[in-house]
């Protein structure tokens, strides 16, 4: 707690001020003149309140001991237990300057839009459990300085004759690059900071703890050199592409080494130094059969970030209510021979099931954080006894790319050909549905997050049986419209479980932290 000089009431930072704020006596005070006395800047750490979720072992600290309601880790609405500690003082700090309202309208006007999102996300007291959390960045400073030698080249056309004259160019690199930097939070998800970015470091101030009064903060866990390797990478490129886009060399065709590392030595980088800092991010977490939702509003920019769960009630009722009119007004405009509503039927449950699919593999790109270098570093740093299980590169092709090419072959074949020749669309339709299903169920099989594996089998099975009808070519028409019903009942089936996945895919499973003895970061 910091005490207000005058009366000895409780000092908090006020973002509108940029002050620390005495609501008892009125008074503002600049940050950097109050601090306890075991907190001098010769001392390289800072008295903290360590505040410990019962239910997930996350931690947190503050610069002052209100109890507080929420966990921010996994949402759970228990007292945190608390305690004294030291940590290890940061370098900088950008202190918050969008306030609590600013942030509760970002977030309602992304939520606006969502009109499928579950009403307990816009319900105004939930949306006040908000809270102002800093959150710990490595910060990398380089240099690029002194001469470099590089290839470059020239070519001309003579007549009938090409002419590349070579050059070898010299320059005096001066480059520096400040404030790039990398959440060093493992608890953070890469995907959400990603999001969140950038902080404007030009706003970073010396550190002083009692920015922290009122506030909640992270601790770094990830080692600083962590993502030096990712750091070094953006400047290499940021000053090749700045070098080819020189004015004086922009009439050659310059060549520069490929790699990081021979750039490292073409360049002349190095990094002056690694620093920690803290950004601000209004954060906000929501609890739902087990899983947990993340909302995060940049506390600088305002900039939201967040994964918006479907209400699947909702949803169903509302692309009914869509249907009916679409289909009304496509009856006026043309009567589609029944054979080839079977067929159009059929590409739309191959359209279904593979986006059924698609989500099945980010759903596993998400479960082995493929794309989360900071879990995957803790894990490593943490020297996990289990040997990280080797795992096969998925290659899927572009969903978008494909289906284009099943629209257009189907579409073409069920307009434009003789009867005989649109027989043959059906065994290459089933067989297309059976790849979609039986890659997808394989992909479902290693998941733990994912739900459904029966709209596939009746997706498979419909079209099934309109291969059947098709190859046959039954007189009666109510043959085709059977299996039209069934084909599209089987695409509401695999609507709903491409809906019950996606949520999947905007939650999270409750962290367990370390801290507490659990084995899962995620
Ligand atoms: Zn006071
Ligand atoms: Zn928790």
């Amino acid at each position: 707690m910091y005490e207000c000089p005058n009366c000895g009431g409780n000092l908090k930072f006020e973002i509108s001020s940029q002050k620390l704020y005495c609501a008892f006596c009125d008074t503002r005070l600049e940050p950097a003149s109050v601090t306890k006395e075991a907190d001098t800047l010769e001392n390289d750490s800072f008295e903290v309140n360590v505040f410990l979720c019962p239910q997930c072992g996350g931690e947190m600290i503050s610069g002052d001991n209100d109890a507080t309601a929420f966990c921010s880790y996994c949402g759970a609405a228990n007292i945190l237990s608390t305690r004294l500690s030291r940590e290890k003082r940061p370098k900088y700090i950008i202190p918050f300057s969008k306030t609590k309202e600013d942030c509760k309208k970002a977030y309602a006007q992304k939520l606006r839009k969502a009109i499928f999102a579950p009403k307990a996300l816009k319900d105004s007291n939930f949306i006040d459990s908000f809270r102002g959390i800093y959150m710990p960045y490595w910060l990398y400073h380089f240099t690029q300085k002194g001469p470099v030698a590089f290839k470059g080249k020239r070519t001309k056309t003579k007549g009938n004759y090409l002419y590349t004259d070579h050059y070898k160019l010299t320059a005096d690199l001066d480059a520096e690059s400040q404030g790039l930097s990398h959440d060093a939070s493992a608890a953070f998800y890469d995907s959400i900071s990603q999001e969140l970015a950038p902080f404007d470091t030009r706003n970073l101030k010396p550190f002083t703890p009692s920015y922290l009064s009122g506030f909640y903060a992270d601790v770094p866990d990830l080692a600083a050199d962590s993502y030096l390797a990712d750091a070094t990478d953006t400047v290499n490129q940021n000053t090749a592409k700045q070098i080819k886009h020189h004015t004086e060399l922009k009439s050659y065709d310059v060549s520069l080494p490929n790699g990081n590392k021979s750039l490292n030595t073409a360049l002349n980088t190095k990094c002056e130094s690694m620093d920690s800092a803290m950004y601000p991010v209004w954060f906000l977490s929501w609890q739902n059969q087990g899983r947990v939702a993340y909302a995060a509003v940049n506390g600088q920019t305002g900039k939201v970030a967040m994964d918006i769960p479907i209400d699947s009630k909702k949803y169903l009722i509302g692309s009914l209510l869509l249907a009916v009119p679409i289909f009304l007004i496509l009856n006026l405009f043309l009567t589609l021979r029944p054979s080839v509503l079977m067929i159009l039927c059929a590409v739309l449950s191959m359209t279904a099931t593979e986006i059924w699919r698609y989500e099945l593999d980010s759903i596993h790109m998400r479960e082995t954080h493929a794309n989360d270098k900071g879990i995957k570093l803790s894990k490593k740093q943490q020297k996990s006894d289990k040997a990280p299980k080797k795992q096969k590169n998925s290659s899927v092709t572009p969903l978008s790319l494909r289906l284009i090419f099943l629209w257009l072959l189907c579409l073409f074949t069920a307009l434009f050909l003789s009867n005989i020749a649109s027989r043959l669309i059906w065994p290459a339709a089933i067989a297309g549905t059976a790849y979609i299903c039986i890659s997808g169920l394989k992909m479902k099989g290693p998941s733990q997050d994912t739900k459904g594996g029966l709209s596939p089998a009746a997706v498979l099975a419909s079209v099934g049986a309109a291969t059947l009808t098709g190859l046959i070519r039954p007189v009666s028409d109510l043959w085709y419209y059977g299996c039209v019903l069934l084909m599209l009942a089987s695409v509401i089936l695999c609507i709903t479980d491409i809906i019950r996945n996606f949520n999947r895919l905007a939650t999270y499973r409750l962290p367990q932290f370390d801290k507490k003895g659990g084995e899962d970061n995620a």
